[in-house]
């Protein structure tokens, strides 16, 4: 049988403008729901099918909260949005001249066709030139990253117990080094030290897993900078009380699997042996910018973002909006308030376009300040010129992150599983498998990762149908069969055998 074209063009029925946006996470999300009222039919297309909330996944890694709290499905979000469809899949190429966007998933391609685009893919992490580092260090930005850190963390706690018990030398296994001393590698430095002190120290017997080491490190001077000197020297004292050790002024220049090696800048090299390492150090925007850029001249900086013009539209394409952590603009930085903002913006400019209103102008981002949680009832928080510390800033932070967890039920849940882990010692998220850490391994030493796990579209079609024909051929004969006894009249009828 002939192999089946694996491509397919979607096109809109409805006659409407059609907005696809890439993406589902705050840019992409928030798009969409913006334009719920727009006389558009909107196409979100995205590689997972949940939108992740990225500031809780250090929860989801350290045992408090489930994946399905920070990630609810996108399709049951936008269920009740009638103007807008998911499309799952991995956006592979945008045609700017053709108005389409490729994407696939496990082989599948699909190119959708689009009148205006709004482009919020997001950004990775980046080893700084050296990937190979991920495999000994895995990154924090999605759910996978967070999954196997929980399997890593936990899991190294576990063979120090084996190890312990047989008399073995286990401090590598109890020694967890954060790399990056930004907010995403404070938390999780304060939360793996709140588990070793707090949370696991009545749960083993051969070990004393409060003599774990928690080591942050960093080659800029200080914790948090862009939070200022005040507040990074706060948050340091802090993390000192917690029992995490920080390292500063100290640049990873390798990563195995027994460890980390740091340079000072007087050119003393040091090594930490440790098995668990968690990579928060620096990040890349999606690689989507680079032929965004080919195909528009518009520059990428040298962490891949694109320049944009002012109204987040690409030069000589007023069509296409690219927002979030995609884009290098006035200096935004990359959170999620620019996305969303820019998101909404975008949205309300292809609306007000179709209505034939003036433009709203240049994009303007309102600052609603930033913040990071140390551990249980200590942050910092950083709003316009206020500094706020301590318990009240702990307390701002958890208000908010109420209000932006999406969904009701997620909402409530993730508020018992902070009632457990904060008023209490337990997490309720601790259940960790090899498929988290091992598997996914697995998958990415396969050429094409999953898609090399299941046969091509067009093999598999072919060998279903004469799988069919044979089954019918088969059927067929028993059903003549069946006939033919019941019709000669030989079905029920005993045969006596003589025997001798
Ligand atoms: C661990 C961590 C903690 C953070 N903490 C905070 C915080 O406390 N406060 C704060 O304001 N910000 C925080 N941030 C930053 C914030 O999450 C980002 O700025 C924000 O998510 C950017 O939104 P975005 O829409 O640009 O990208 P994302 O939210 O990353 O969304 C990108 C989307 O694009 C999809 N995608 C990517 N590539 C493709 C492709 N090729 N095809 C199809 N879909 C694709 C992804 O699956 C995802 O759905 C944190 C980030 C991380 C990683």
């Amino acid at each position: 049988m002939a192999t089946q074209p694996s491509t397919e063009v979607v096109e809109q029925p409805s006659g409407k403008h059609r907005v696809v946006v890439i993406g589902s996470g705050f840019g992409g999300l928030f798009g969409t729901k913006a334009l719920r009222h727009a006389d558009v039919e909107v196409t979100m297309v995205a590689k997972t099918t949940h939108h992740l909330f990225q500031p809780l996944l250090y929860q989801v890694a350290t045992g408090i909260l489930s994946q399905g709290e920070i990630a609810p499905p996108t399709r049951e979000i936008l269920a009740g949005q009638r103007n807008a469809q998911v499309l799952l899949g991995e956006v592979s190429a945008i045609d700017l001249a053709a108005h389409t966007v490729t994407s696939t998933v496990l082989g599948r391609s699909t190119i959708t066709p689009y009148d205006s685009l709004i482009v919020a893919a997001g950004a990775g992490q980046s080893y700084f030139g050296n990937d190979r580092f991920a495999e000994f260090a895995p990154g924090m930005k999605s759910i996978d990253d967070a999954l196997e850190l929980r399997g890593r963390i936990f899991g190294a706690f576990e063979l120090a117990e084996i190890g312990a018990s047989r008399g073995e030398n286990v401090d590598h296994l109890l020694t967890f080094v954060v790399v990056g001393a930004g907010p995403t590698g404070v938390e999780m430095a304060g939360q793996i030290a709140e588990l070793a002190h707090r949370t696991l120290k009545k749960d083993f017997r051969a070990i004393n897993s409060r003599h774990a080491r928690v080591i942050l490190v960093d080659a800029a001077p200080q914790v948090l900078p862009p939070f200022g000197r005040k507040l990074g020297e706060k948050t340091r004292s802090e993390l000192e009380k917690l029992g995490v050790e920080v390292v500063l002024g100290a640049m990873v220049t390798d990563v195995d699997e027994r460890g980390i090696a740091m340079q000072f800048k007087d050119g003393r090299v040091e090594r930490i042996d440790s098995v668990t390492k968690i990579w928060a150090a620096g990040v890349a925007a999606n690689p989507l910018g680079r032929t965004l850029s080919e195909q528009t001249g518009a520059p990428l900086d040298r962490a891949g973002r694109i320049a944009v013009n002012p109204d987040l539209t690409l030069p000589g394409h007023p069509e296409v909006f690219v927002v979030g952590d995609m884009i290098a603009l006035d200096n935004l930085p990359g959170v999620a308030q620019v996305a969303i903002q820019g998101a909404k913006y975008a949205a309300k400019e292809i609306d007000r376009r179709l209505r034939s209103k003036p433009s709203l102008g240049p994009f303007t981002y309102f600052d609603k300040g930033s913040m990071a949680i140390i551990s249980r009832f200590r942050a910092v928080a950083l709003i316009g010129r206020f500094r706020f510390t301590g318990l009240i800033a702990w307390l701002m932070w958890l208000a908010l992150h109420l209000i932006y967890i999406t969904g009701f039920k997620n909402r409530l849940t993730a508020l018992l599983h902070w009632f457990v882990s904060f008023i209490g010692r337990g997490r309720s998220e601790r259940t960790t498998t090899e498929q988290q850490i091992f598997a996914r391994s697995a998958l990415g030493r396969l050429k094409h990762g999953a898609a090399d796990l299941v046969s091509d579209p067009g093999a598999y079609d072919a060998a279903r149908a004469l799988l069919e024909t044979t089954r019918r051929a088969e059927l067929e004969e028993r059903a003549a069969e069946e006939a033919r006894l019941t019709d000669s009249g030989v079905r029920g009828v005993r045969v006596e055998h003589q025997v001798g």
